[in-house]
């Protein structure tokens, strides 16, 4: 029997669960990894994740073909390519790890229905978290809608069930992997439509997981405390391979786990282990109520009025551009504009400005970082912006509304993150480097910056925004 693994977002040898059932219960096993064209579409021809993932599926192919098989590659509607291709390898099975996305689930659905019309199937299997949307209830069968509970009954069910973590073994088995044909070849960036990237992701692949969690690891002890600051970089980069599957996260649990056993993990290890139960959660919260794709999570909130018109645009733009007169804020999203990245603190700091103090629609904001964040994740992205704008579940109350200068000062208090991006303002001091339309005019002369001219003023005053924002809350509440 061949059978058909179908690479996703899980683009590794190791620990891998379809791969492995695939090699167990076939006698020969191709892999195929389809660059989808419904995917694809509409992407910046330089889009950084593309470059990355192809860099990632150059890799996955040479580690399957050190294993003595090979990845195919092909370019087009893996809606229409996965069927074909299984019935031109005579596969009578693909097997795939499950995403849980809407449209995956949708297309999932599709090729599902395809395969069988032809007396072939789809067998899928949990990889890309430790607990499923319908493993992790409450005592009267249903989602969670609270964090805190959600991760101690996610904690609980681990401690009972420690064989979720254990690695899903493939190189033992890997004798049943097709043997890579002659003509065998992978596609270029150009011929898939996409140019380089002038700042690319760095360490793409299961190198560049393996690289990045070495590093954290050092950092791990600290993680409880440090992960608050933009400027010391204590975090663990790792969110675009968790979200590519280059790096298993049954895997980083494992590890956790060792580590807190033998105390070397420290107060962060906890701390970094509820982070991936966050992702877990907020994976769960979209399974269970997809409607937060387009809606509010406490539907009342679909009624407040955000600011529309060619006010709200203009600040729409500056906020995009990095040009509100917020240090902290400006330094954010120059952060996510030049390298795709954006340190955790600054997106809830940036979303809740975007929300509490432009006024403007929290979906707005999350479809910008969707075109630009190398690790956007629907679910983890939706979650967050709608937390940022106490819309979402187990949200920021909307009462309690972030001081954007406050931030910066508890956050970034000598003003490095900020000199990393405007270096327009590196010579202010660590003081009126939060707030420089506060700072005395012989201040800012001495430290060369002209107001208006090299760093724009404030597009808003805080204080007047935040009243402005109670009233549109208090406005849902008395309705
Ligand atoms: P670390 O601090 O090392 O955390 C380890 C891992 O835990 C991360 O890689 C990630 O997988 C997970 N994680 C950490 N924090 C969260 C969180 N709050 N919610 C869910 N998972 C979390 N994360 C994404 O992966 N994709 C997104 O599109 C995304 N959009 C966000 C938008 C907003 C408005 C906010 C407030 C947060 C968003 N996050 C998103 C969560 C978080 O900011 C990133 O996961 C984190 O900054 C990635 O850096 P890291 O890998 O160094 O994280």
């Amino acid at each position: 029997r061949n059978s058909l693994v179908w690479f996703r977002r899980d683009l590794r040898v190791d620990d891998h669960a379809a791969l492995h059932h695939a090699l167990l219960s076939s006698r020969r096993v191709f892999g195929v990894f389809v660059f989808d064209t419904d995917i694809l579409a509409g992407l910046p021809p330089d889009d950084r994740r593309v470059q990355f993932l192809l860099d990632s599926v150059r890799e996955l192919d040479a580690r399957l073909r050190s294993l003595g098989g090979y990845l195919i590659v092909r370019h087009g509607r893996a809606a229409q390519v996965i069927p074909a291709l299984a019935a031109e390898l005579d596969a009578e099975s693909v097997f795939a790890n499950r995403d849980y996305e809407p449209q995956a689930v949708a297309r999932d659905r599709a090729v599902l229905a395809t395969l069988r019309a032809a007396g072939r199937s789809l067998q899928t299997f949990k990889d890309q978290v430790i607990f499923e949307h319908d493993e992790v209830l409450t005592l009267a069968g249903g989602p969670y809608s609270v964090f805190t509970p959600y991760k101690n009954a996610w904690l609980k069910r681990l401690a009972r069930e420690p064989e979720a973590v254990r690695p899903f073994e493939t190189a033992p088995h890997a004798s049943a992997l097709a043997p890579v044909p002659a003509d065998h070849a992978l596609p270029s960036l150009t011929d898939l439509g996409f140019a380089p990237n002038a700042a690319p992701i760095a360490h793409p692949g299961m190198t560049g997981a393996e690289y990045l969690l070495a590093q954290f690891e050092e950092r791990l002890a600290r993680y409880d405390h440090d992960r608050d600051y933009p400027a010391l970089d204590a975090t663990s980069r790792l969110s675009i391979h968790l979200r590519f599957g280059t790096v298993s996260v049954r895997r980083l649990v494992a590890m956790l786990h060792a580590r807190i056993a033998d105390g070397s993990g420290g107060p962060g290890a906890p701390v970094w282990l509820a982070e991936l139960v966050w992702r877990e959660f907020y994976m769960m919260i979209l399974a269970r109520h997809p409607r937060v794709v387009t809606q509010s999570f406490k539907q009342a909130f679909d009624a407040v009025a955000w600011d529309e018109g060619p006010d709200a645009d203009a600040l729409y733009a500056a906020w995009c551009a990095g040009r509100t007169g917020y240090p902290l804020v400006d330094a954010a999203m120059l952060q996510l504009e030049r390298t795709g990245f954006m340190h955790n603190r600054l997106r809830m700091v940036t979303a809740s400005f975007l929300t509490k103090d432009l006024g403007i629609d929290w979906r707005r904001g999350e479809r910008w970082f969707a075109l630009k964040l190398n690790d956007y994740e629907l679910a983890s992205n939706n979650g967050g912006w709608q937390w940022a704008a106490s819309t979402g579940c187990d949200a920021q109350p909307w009462f309690r509304i972030f001081n954007p200068v406050t931030q910066s000062k508890r956050f970034d208090p000598d003003g490095d993150f900020i000199r990393q991006y405007l270096p327009q303002l590196a010579r202010l001091s660590g003081t009126a480097i939060h707030a420089p339309w506060l700072a005395r005019p012989d201040v800012l002369e001495k430290a060369g910056v002209v107001l208006g001219q090299d760093y724009p003023r404030p597009v808003v005053d805080h204080d007047a925004a935040r009243e402005r924002t109670l009233a549109r809350f208090k406005a849902i509440r008395a309705a």
